[in-house]
């Protein structure tokens, strides 16, 4: 089995974050009464004229310059004839047309470089990046005997981006999709929420025996909404590729979904090809112009991406390339470090602090269940700056970093800041060199025997005695005082 090899190249529809749908003035909002954003130029009705969103395509070359692309100086808008029960217009207004002269997407030729597990780094291509508009909804689970339509997303502005085949396995997929969402939400073009659906991926795989033969019949698997879906659907159709083909029989191209709960593809359709949809330059829409002075106006718009903020917290944040990494993955995550950071005179303990308690609590949501940091960030009633507040306190000697975890918890009940909690529960470290021998001599006197074998060499029990007085000082002595008195009783 393992001799196969894989060709998988992933198609990703991203919902771009405009006001307004990509031909009409609709506006688009999320979760609003169904049917109540429409007029007649995303309902298709005759007569009615699109015109271009500026905004969308804005956002679709901002895209395209942070994945390397070229930017194409003059899009085409084709049309896509196909009937199906969301699409009232009857086709769909995108930029890919099949025939070469027809194919004028805003973006081609671009690349991603993707970090795998083993720390080293594959270059994908991106074949181009297109508009389009999307369809509308079908809602089948409203009720048992009917379905519903929600006209709401008819006309709402996507891009979809193209790989090349570059990528070999599953978990190469599960690297480039996590890289191209991260992308998609670090230049804020969009979402890029898979449970919300406002990035969707389509993955095409095929099997082949080695690296240098032919690619082999693909089967494109329709709308994974989630990473583990991705893993899983591609691990399932490689499996019945294999099967099939060492049984004699040969891949159809076809089009699938994945079977959730039997974990296995299912064909949708046979192929179609690009004659089935009678391709034909969009009548109602003239070709784009994009000049060089717009390009450059994105171009500025341009925020650092997450490799530069990645190597900017390591190289003058002094953090590891795996905090880094970590910090880095969702952007408001990074944001919300960086200002803890600048809050602070040390951004490598921030950064302790943020990896395990700040991203714990974070990641808990409503009754124990586990959620995205990012989501889980804005709902903490503490702020980053308090953060880099109670790191500040452990700087300084304030608090020792165990009387630190008890005020963060407090923090995180309360939202009050540290400075208070401190003052208000009485947690201040006691550096008072006469109270902390006073605390060490009563704990070396009850402990006579420990004290000759501490002093015969026996250094574990170092941590006893300093335990000991600790618990004595109800978690208040400065350690380095306690271990400094401890000394004097042992020469
Ligand atoms: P279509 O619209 O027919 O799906 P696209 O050009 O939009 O065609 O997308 C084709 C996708 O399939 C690309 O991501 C490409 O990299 C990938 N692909 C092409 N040939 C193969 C193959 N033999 N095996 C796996 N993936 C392939
Ligand atoms: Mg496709
Ligand atoms: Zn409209």
């Amino acid at each position: 089995m393992a001799d196969w090899n894989n060709v998988i190249g992933l198609e990703v529809h991203v919902q771009l974050k405009t006001k307004t749908k990509l031909f009409c003035s609709c506006e688009v909002e999320p979760g609003a009464r169904p049917n109540s954003h429409v007029c007649p130029v995303c309902l298709g009705m005759p007569g009615a004229l699109p015109t271009v969103n500026e905004q969308a395509l804005e956002y679709a070359i901002r895209l395209g310059l942070a994945l390397h692309c070229e930017i194409d100086p003059r899009p085409m808008w084709t049309r896509k004839n196909y009937f199906y029960p969301d699409l009232p217009k009857g086709y769909q207004i995108t930029q890919t047309g099949g025939l070469p002269y027809y194919d004028h997407p805003v973006c081609k030729n671009g690349w991603l470089d993707i970090e795998l597990e083993d720390g080293t780094t594959r270059r994908i291509g991106i074949t181009r990046i297109h508009m389009e508009e999307d369809a509308g909804k079908l809602i089948h689970d409203m009720s048992p005997n009917e379905s519903h339509f929600d006209a709401n997303r008819c006309g709402t502005p996507l891009c979809e981006i193209v790989s090349e085949p570059d990528i070999r396995t599953a978990k190469e997929a599960v690297a480039y999709l996590t890289k191209l969402k991260q992308i998609v939400e670090y230049t804020g073009v969009g979402d890029a929420d898979m449970e919300k659906g406002n990035l969707r991926c389509d993955a095409n795989i095929s099997i082949r025996p080695g690296e240098d033969a032919p690619f082999g019949t693909r089967a494109e698997i329709k709308n994974l909404n989630s990473f583990t879906h991705l893993e899983k659907a591609v691990e399932a159709e490689r499996e019945l590729q294999i099967v099939t083909l060492e049984s004699g029989g040969t891949v159809e191209q076809c089009t699938k979904r994945y079977d959730v709960a039997n974990n296995r593809t299912v064909v949708i359709r046979s192929k179609e090809d690009a004659h089935d949809y009678r391709y034909f330059p969009e009548p109602d829409l003239p070709r784009l112009t994009v000049t060089d002075e717009l390009v450059e106006r994105v171009r500025a718009t341009l925020p650092e991406l997450p490799e530069d903020r990645r190597r900017r917290f390591a190289d003058q944040l002094g953090l590891t390339a795996y905090d880094a990494q970590v910090l880095c993955a969702e952007k408001p995550v990074a944001d919300w470090f960086e200002a803890a950071a600048a809050a602070s005179p040390n951004p490598k303990l921030v950064a302790n602090w943020m990896m395990t308690e700040v991203l714990r609590e974070a990641r808990t949501g409503e009754g124990g269940a586990t959620i995205p940091a990012s989501r889980g960030l804005p709902n903490l009633k503490f702020s980053p700056e308090q953060l880099g507040e109670l790191v500040g306190l452990i700087e300084k000697g304030t608090i020792s970093g165990k009387i630190a975890k008890t005020v963060f918890s407090e923090m995180v009940a309360t939202g009050n800041s540290p400075a208070k909690i401190v003052e208000e529960k009485g947690l201040v470290q006691v550096s008072d060199v006469g109270a902390i021998t006073e605390a060490v001599r009563k704990v070396v006197e009850a402990n006579p025997a420990q004290l000759e074998a501490l002093k015969a060499g026996n250094a574990k029990l170092r941590g006893f005695f300093v335990g000991q007085v600790m618990k004595a000082m109800a978690g208040k002595g400065n350690p380095a005082l306690i271990n400094k008195a401890l000394d004097s009783f042992l020469s």
